[in-house]
C-alpha cells in the first residue's frame, strides 16, 4: 500500500479539553506529529506573554495545532460525498492543518519584531529543507512537500483548499480562539462550532456558509472581536511584550558593542547578526530563552539586568493611553526629562500601538488574501458576503481601531526624591 494511504491498525486519540478527543489514523499524520520539529512547539506557548495576565494561558503551539488539524479533518468527514468534494485533497489539507503554525519561534511576536523575522518563512524552510517533516512528507510524493506549503502560503491553485487553513471563517481561528477562552478563563471566545461545521458547504474556490447558519457565524464574529481586545491586545500583556522586545534590542545592542557577557548568549548569535539558519532557530525554544533572562538578571550591565529582573518577576511597566501623533510635545519632554535623570528613554519609555498586533475580527476583501465569509441562498444558491445581510456583523466591520499606550517603570519614578522638579513635572505630564 502506498504510504499516503496507509492507516493506523488502531485509532490513536488525543484527549483534548476543547474538541474532547483528536482522532489519527493517518499513518502519515502519525508520524509528523512525532518528528522533532513538531515536538518542539510543545516548548513554545500559543499567546506568548499572555501568561503573565491570564494565568491559565500556558497553552502551547502544539495544542492549537493539534486542534487546527482536528477541525480540519471534522469538515473534510462532512464534505464527504457532497458536490465539489471529491476528496483527493484530503492529506494535504490535514498536513497543512496541522504544519500551518510549524514555524514559529519563542515569544514569536517581539523575536519578529527585533530581529526582524518572519515565521511563515521558516514554516516553508522546515517543511522544505533538510528536517525530518520534509523527510516524511517527501514519502507521500515528490511534489507533496511544496503543496503543503503552498497551501500554508496561500498560493496553491485550489483555493477551496487554501480556505479551510486560511479564511475570515477558517479552522485556525476557530481553534484558537476556543482554545484561548479556555485556556486565559474568559467567558469570550465561545460560540457554536458544530452548528458551524454543520453549515460549511464546499464550493469551487472556497468554503461558504449556509445561510440558516449566520447566527452562528455572527456570533464567532462577535467572539473574534471581543477576544481581540480582552485578551490579545490586553495592556499588560502589552507591557510584558514591551519589556521582552526591550531585552532583546539591549543584548544585541550590548553585543554589538563588543560587551563581555558573562553568560555568553551563544544561542542568540545568529539572532544578533541577523543571519539565523534553520537549525539554530529550531534550537531556540522559550526554555531556553528563559533560561538566559533568568541569568543575565547578574549581568554587570544595568539595563540587561534590570529589564531581565521585570521580566522574571513580573515587575511590569504602568501605562497611560498616550498618542504621540497629537502628544509631541508632551513626548519630547518627557524624553530630555528622563535623559536628564538617568533613565534611558530609549528602554523606559515605549510608545506601543495596538495596530503593530494582527487586527482582523472582520475586513472583507480589505487584504488581497483574507477571502470574505459569503453566505449560500438558500432558493437560487446565490453567494451573499455575510456583512451585507447581517447588521451585527457590519457594525463592526473594516473599523480600524488604534490603540496606543506609553509604557513607563511607575516604580522607579516614585522613588526619585520628592523635591525633584524633573520628577513633579512628569508626574504631571503622566497623570494631569
Ligand atoms: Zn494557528
Amino acid at each position: 500500500m502506498a504510504y499516503k494511504d496507509e492507516q493506523l491498525n488502531e485509532e490513536k486519540v488525543f484527549k483534548d479539553p476543547v474538541h474532547r478527543y483528536i482522532h489519527v489514523k493517518d499513518q502519515v499524520i502519525w508520524d509528523l506529529i512525532g518528528a522533532p520539529e513538531f515536538q518542539r512547539l510543545r516548548r513554545i506557548k500559543q499567546l506568548g506573554t499572555s501568561y503573565l495576565t491570564f494565568h491559565g494561558a500556558e497553552h502551547s503551539r502544539f495544542n492549537h495545532s493539534l486542534g487546527v488539524y482536528e477541525i480540519v479533518r471534522r469538515i473534510l468527514f462532512n464534505f464527504e460525498g457532497r458536490p465539489n468534494w471529491n476528496g483527493k485533497e484530503r492529506l494535504l489539507c490535514l498536513c497543512a492543518a496541522l504544519l500551518h503554525d510549524l514555524g514559529h519561534g519563542p515569544f514569536s511576536h517581539s523575536f519578529e519584531k527585533v530581529f526582524k523575522l518572519d515565521h511563515e518563512d521558516f514554516t516553508k524552510q522546515i517543511i522544505l529543507g533538510d528536517t525530518e517533516i520534509n523527510r516524511i512528507l517527501k514519502r507521500v510524493g515528490p511534489d507533496f512537500p511544496q503543496d503543503v506549503a503552498d497551501v500554508i502560503n496561500k498560493t496553491y491553485a485550489d483555493k477551496l483548499v487554501v480556505s479551510l487553513i486560511s479564511s475570515q471563517i477558517d479552522a485556525d481561528r476557530m481553534d484558537y480562539l476556543q482554545r484561548d477562552a479556555y485556556f486565559t478563563g474568559v467567558s469570550y471566545g465561545h460560540f457554536d462550532m458544530e452548528r458551524i461545521l454543520r453549515v460549511m458547504r464546499p464550493m469551487e474556490d472556497q468554503v461558504v456558509i449556509k445561510q440558516t447558519g449566520m447566527h452562528a457565524v455572527e456570533d464567532y464574529i462577535m467572539s473574534r472581536y471581543q477576544m481581540y481586545w480582552q485578551v490579545y491586545f490586553h495592556p499588560v500583556t502589552r507591557s510584558a511584550e514591551v519589556i521582552l522586545s526591550k531585552i532583546l534590542n539591549r543584548a544585541k545592542y550590548l553585543y554589538q558593542d563588543g560587551y563581555q557577557f558573562s553568560l555568553k548568549p551563544v544561542h542568540f548569535l545568529s539572532f544578533f547578526s541577523g543571519q539565523v539558519k534553520l537549525k539554530e532557530y529550531l534550537r531556540l525554544d522559550e526554555g531556553i530563552v528563559n533560561y538566559y533572562f533568568q541569568m543575565w538578571v547578574d549581568e554587570q550591565d544595568p539595563v540587561l539586568s534590570d529589564l531581565c529582573e521585570r521580566f522574571i518577576n513580573r515587575r511590569l511597566f504602568k501605562y497611560i493611553e498616550f498618542n504621540p501623533n497629537h502628544q509631541m510635545n508632551e513626548w519630547m519632554e518627557l524624553f530630555r526629562l528622563f535623559q536628564e535623570l538617568g533613565i534611558d528613554p530609549d528602554y523606559y519609555l515605549v510608545v506601543d500601538s495596538s495596530s503593530d498586533l494582527p487586527y482582523d475580527f472582520y475586513r472583507p476583501g480589505e487584504e488581497e488574501e483574507r477571502l470574505p465569509i459569503h453566505l449560500l441562498m438558500p432558493k437560487n444558491g446565490e453567494l451573499k458576503e455575510l456583512s451585507r445581510q447581517s447588521e451585527i456583523v457590519e457594525s463592526i466591520s473594516g473599523k480600524k481601531r488604534t490603540d496606543h499606550k506609553l509604557y513607563f517603570p511607575l516604580d522607579v519614578l516614585e522613588e526619585l526624591p520628592e523635591e525633584s522638579q524633573a520628577k513633579a513635572r512628569i508626574f504631571e505630564i503622566l497623570y494631569g
